[in-house]
């Protein structure tokens, strides 16, 4: 059996619900292919111009109604490095914004969207894995696990780091793993943090508490494996290195759900639309969890992909179109993937860097940020995505 669709998103994890959303508003026939997962239970801080393009395309509604509102930035060196950078805190309020963003949790988001799907006459989702991709521009099929196939113009991959879509498209990688993974855990503390995410940084990597409402708290944990395998192991140990890395400045923290350890990694390919397919999410990049860049990303891929599908929607369905869009997207993605990669990398490597030209450059660089009104602003539109 053939069904006919316009577009196939595969994958639908954040970037691929959110994309199927905005590709069948455009008025395409739109097929996501979404398995059912295990429930992602993190948080994802994500920045004022990340809600507005959600709201934009109304895959929300009023994001305090599911997340926290992030007012504060606090930034807290705690290494035993020679050279000390101290406190550093960033207000919202410096900015001319009521909040930098907010925290949400994933699975929250998840249900949102796909409560949109439900509603959306042009977009069917299936709770299945695409098997087989075949065809070209105008003219791609795609097997699912059932043994249908499925016949559309375009391809949107949104199927994770390992994607088939992008091996499919033949669009290679560059890629760097890091010693570091990374610990999430909810959990209650005895102070709240009202507002502020707080990055205490470690030799190994920064250990941040984002504020989850009342007395919740998100944490990212950011060390060696090692390290972070040998806590988990130890309900007991890990709540005491928890309590010892927060120096105790929120009271007694007590864990409310199991903790997980993701791996951590960069990966940037090396194009973004090619040939009637298209990479969104962490198919096309994936960067460790350091200023909260990912999913930031992943939203402003799905809003190129709506200029790209606006830029062609005089023409009809087929391989001029998937072309057309394909290689739109590419041209609008490559210098915000590629800025948004050296960013978080350099910060990253600045961050676990031991020595102490890296030390001073750091000092010198909070030194700057804590005093001078211009920096702060141009940090300020960085962080939150402006390239
Ligand atoms: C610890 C941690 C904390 C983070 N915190 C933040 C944060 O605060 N802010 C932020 O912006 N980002 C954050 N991120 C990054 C963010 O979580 C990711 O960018 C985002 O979840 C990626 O979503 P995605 O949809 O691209 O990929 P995924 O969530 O990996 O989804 C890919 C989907 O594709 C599916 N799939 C794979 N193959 C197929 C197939 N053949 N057919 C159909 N489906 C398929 C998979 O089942 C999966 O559901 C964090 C990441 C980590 C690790």
């Amino acid at each position: 059996m053939t069904s006919n669709h316009d577009i196939a998103v595969i994958g639908g994890g954040l970037s691929g619900f959110a994309a199927a959303l905005v590709c069948a508003a455009a008025g395409r026939k739109t097929l996501l292919f979404a398995p059912k997962g295990p429930v992602d239970r993190r948080t994802s801080a994500l920045m004022m111009p990340s809600i507005e393009i959600l709201r934009r395309h109304d895959l929300i509604g009023d994001p305090a109604e599911i997340g926290t509102a992030l007012e504060k930035i606090r930034i807290i060196d705690a290494t035993s490095r020679l050279l000390r950078t101290g406190e550093t805190l960033f207000e919202s309020s410096e900015a001319g914004v009521e909040a930098f963003g907010y925290n949400l949790p994933n699975a929250d988001l998840l249900d949102a969207f796909a409560a949109r799907a439900e509603a959306e006459a042009n977009l069917t989702v299936i709770d299945a894995a695409a098997s087989r991709i075949s065809g070209k521009a105008g003219a791609f099929e795609i097997e699912d696990g059932d043994g249908k196939t499925h016949s559309v113009s375009l391809i949107v991959g949104a199927d994770g780091k390992k994607s088939s879509v992008r091996a499919f498209a033949g669009i290679g990688t560059r890629e760097h793993a890091y010693d570091q993974a990374a610990l999430v855990a909810n959990l209650k503390l005895s102070r709240p943090l009202d507002g502020c995410s707080v990055e205490f940084h470690y030799e190994n990597g920064p250990f941040t508490l984002v504020p989850g409402g009342e007395n919740n708290a998100n944490l990212v944990w950011i060390d060696k494996r090692a390290a972070l395998d040998a806590a988990k192991a130890d309900p007991g140990r890990l709540a005491a290195t928890i309590n010892e890395k927060s120096s105790h400045l929120f009271g007694h923290i007590e864990l409310t759900s199991p903790a997980f350890i993701f791996e951590l990694m960069s990966l940037t390919a090396n194009r973004f639309g090619k040939d009637g397919v298209v990479l969104v999410g962490e198919s096309a990049h994936a960067f460790p969890p350091i200023g909260a860049q990912g999913l930031n990303l992943g939203l402003r891929d799905v809003e190129s992909l709506a200029e790209a599908l606006q830029s062609a929607e005089l023409l009809p369905s087929g391989a001029e179109w998937a072309d057309a869009v394909s290689n739109a997207y590419e041209h609008g993605r490559r210098r915000d993937v590629t800025g948004t990669g050296l960013f978080v990398d350099t910060l990253f490597r600045t961050l676990i860097a031991g020595f102490l030209p890296a030390d001073a450059v750091r000092l010198a660089g909070l030194t700057a940020l804590r005093s001078l009104p211009g920096l702060r602003k141009s940090a300020f539109r960085l962080g939150m995505g402006a390239r």
